[in-house]
């Protein structure tokens, strides 16, 4: 990694055979970079795979929350290769292998890309300031909040949106959680393991979430659900002590003492970066050809930044190698262009480095 932190082959303990190791740590960073990937989730780091396969030596900048979404969940288990891994662990192991071809990771978070360019300016929290040829953007998305009184003045004091970081605290608690996707009913379900109770309240009477996870949850005796119901206030002095809700059906309103709330009601793109930069969508996800490529050319987007119709972890891989194969071509096209302030190709100035 960059900045002195430690660059962790963790050639210990695994079973598969080990590929060839490329550390780039030791060697100086070009003038211009190859390629820059913002983001750590699944797309990021498969586009590191990928590009570092490629010799480009990815620079790769995590962002604040290392991992990003997947990093939060519990069991995943429609991974495939995986029957059941536990979110962080999938995260560890692709960071690893992205590392273990020669990913330069920096622990970091962009702040603002110029993208007039090739080459492109990008600049992080920590004063660095990188040029790059090319950028492949995989910022993701972020949970969605409920906009109500209460929520944001108790996060972290009962409102949460990780149950993984968050669902030790409430052992033999009650608890509710909001939505009804596949996360309100998975994590639902993984908060049953602490809570004595858990109410499920969703704005309609029919879930969203795949079968088999609505399957469990119905069965569960810790689960209950509360239909037809949204939530308009969360209330508490210093933690939450109850929710008031209305049923938006006989437009009822009532109170539920709980101890605290997850809320999973879906997610932002987290497009901070590009605005009035690159091409979006009216609810904000950056455009993309089938190529991953934005409206800028050299500038590439994959995962749920770009995506909000598949939004899985295996999809956002998947699409983090597509952008990968995509910078590889562009990158190839750019070595016969003049290199910015210079005579000499892209090519000639890199030979002769
Ligand atoms: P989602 O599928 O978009 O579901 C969001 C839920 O929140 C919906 O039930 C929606 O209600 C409700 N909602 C939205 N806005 C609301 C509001 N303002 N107030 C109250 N309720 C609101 O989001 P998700 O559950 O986070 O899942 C995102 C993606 O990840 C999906 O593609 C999902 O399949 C995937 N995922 C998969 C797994 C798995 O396979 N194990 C686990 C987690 C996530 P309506 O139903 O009425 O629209």
């Amino acid at each position: 990694m960059l900045d002195g932190l430690s660059f962790n082959l963790n050639m210990s303990g695994a079973e598969e055979p080990q590929p060839e190791l490329v550390e780039t740590s030791q060697e100086p960073r070009p003038e211009i970079e190859n390629v820059i990937i913002i983001g750590s989730g699944p797309a990021g780091w498969s586009a590191a795979i990928y590009t570092a396969r490629a010799n480009l030596r990815p620079l790769l900048i995590t962002g604040n929350e290392l991992g990003g979404q997947i990093a939060t969940t519990t069991e995943v288990e429609n991974f495939p290769g995986f029957e059941q891994i536990q979110g962080p662990e999938l995260v560890e192991r692709m960071q690893r292998q992205a590392e273990r071809f020669g990913t330069e990771v920096l622990i970091d978070l962009v702040t603002e890309i110029d993208v007039n360019g090739p080459p492109f300016t990008v600049r992080t929290a920590a004063g660095k300031e990188f040029k790059t040829k090319g950028i492949i953007a995989a910022t993701g998305a972020t949970a969605r909040r409920m906009g109500v009184p209460g929520e944001e003045r108790l996060t972290g004091r009962g409102v949460s949106y990780c149950a993984t970081c968050d669902g030790f605290f409430f052992r033999n608690k009650d608890v509710v959680v909001v939505g009804g996707g596949d996360s309100a009913l998975q994590e639902a379900l993984f908060l049953t393991k602490f809570a004595a109770r858990v109410r499920i309240v969703h704005r309609r009477d029919q879930l969203r979430g795949g079968a088999v996870l609505q399957r469990r949850a119905r069965e569960n005796p810790k689960v209950e659900f509360v239909w037809n119901t949204v939530v308009e206030s969360v209330n508490g002095q210093d933690k939450v002590e109850s929710l008031s809700v209305r049923n938006v059906q006989t437009g009822e309103t009532s109170e539920l003492k709980t101890d605290g709330v997850f809320v999973y009601i879906g997610h932002l793109p987290n497009n901070a970066l590009f605005i009035d930069k690159l091409a979006m969508d009216e609810e904000g996800y950056l455009i993309t050809d089938k190529l991953m490529r934005t409206s800028v050319p050299g500038i590439f987007a994959a995962g749920e930044i770009q995506d909000h119709r598949f939004k899985q972890a295996a999809t956002s891989a998947g699409q983090g190698v597509a952008a990968a194969m995509e910078v590889e071509k562009y990158l190839a096209d750019l070595e016969d262009r003049t290199y910015p302030g210079r005579e000499e190709t892209y090519k000639e100035v890199e030979l002769a480095a």
